[in-house]
């Protein structure tokens, strides 16, 4: 049994690195799926998180998955135009309670391929499991269009748009060992309650 692996957080190397494509005859090996069902079990356990690369739980391998609540999420977002503010939906940090609390299923995106972009960039706030207490303003093309493999080494090639876009290409930069303090324009701390 693989112990359930630890979300890496700064300053470890691992999440600066440039993490390996993966050959396609190992995508179906055990440690490839014991990886894939580490990261699922990883994410499964923070209380906010929507996307998790394989470098987050010291991996330096092409991988990472998207909880399709990032699809629901971007539902609730649509519900609430006409002026009224989004909620602060922050990558990798999206508040829960908005919408019902299910089994999330998971996408596995393997050896990723950005494929299209939209011209329309959108900015957004975003934060990291690996950097944690932090926000920032991120602008991420608003459509994007990603080629892989999933966890059954079938190709796939998935659209998407608005927040599941921006969850992707954070985690697409987590692949590159780009993070998202390296690309906010400015970086906040998240305001802790004080105990008086
Ligand atoms: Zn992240």
């Amino acid at each position: 049994m693989t112990k359930q692996k630890e979300i890496v957080k700064l300053p470890a190397k691992v999440l600066r690195g440039h993490a390996q494509d993966i050959p396609m005859k190992e995508i179906l090996s055990p440690h490839i799926q014991g990886l894939i069902s580490n990261m699922q079990k990883a994410l499964k356990n923070t209380p906010d998180g929507v996307g998790l690369a394989a470098p987050q739980v010291g991996e330096s391998l092409r991988i990472f998955i998207v909880s399709e609540e990032a699809e629901e999420i971007d539902k609730a977002g649509g519900r609430r135009q006409k002026g009224e503010l989004l909620p602060p939906h922050a990558v990798e940090d999206a508040p829960k309670k908005l919408y019902e609390e299910r089994e999330w299923k998971y996408y596995v995106f393997i050896n990723p391929v950005l494929k299209n972009t939209s011209r329309k960039k959108l900015d957004g706030p975003e934060g990291c499991l690996s950097v944690p207490g932090k926000f920032g303003n991120v602008t991420r093309h608003e459509k994007i269009t990603v080629e892989a493999y999933d966890k059954h080494a079938k190709k796939i090639t998935r659209g998407a748009s608005r927040f599941f876009a921006r969850v992707m290409q954070h985690e697409l930069d987590h692949l590159e060992g780009i993070l998202f303090i390296d690309k906010a324009e400015r970086v906040f701390e998240a305001i802790k309650r004080e105990q008086s």
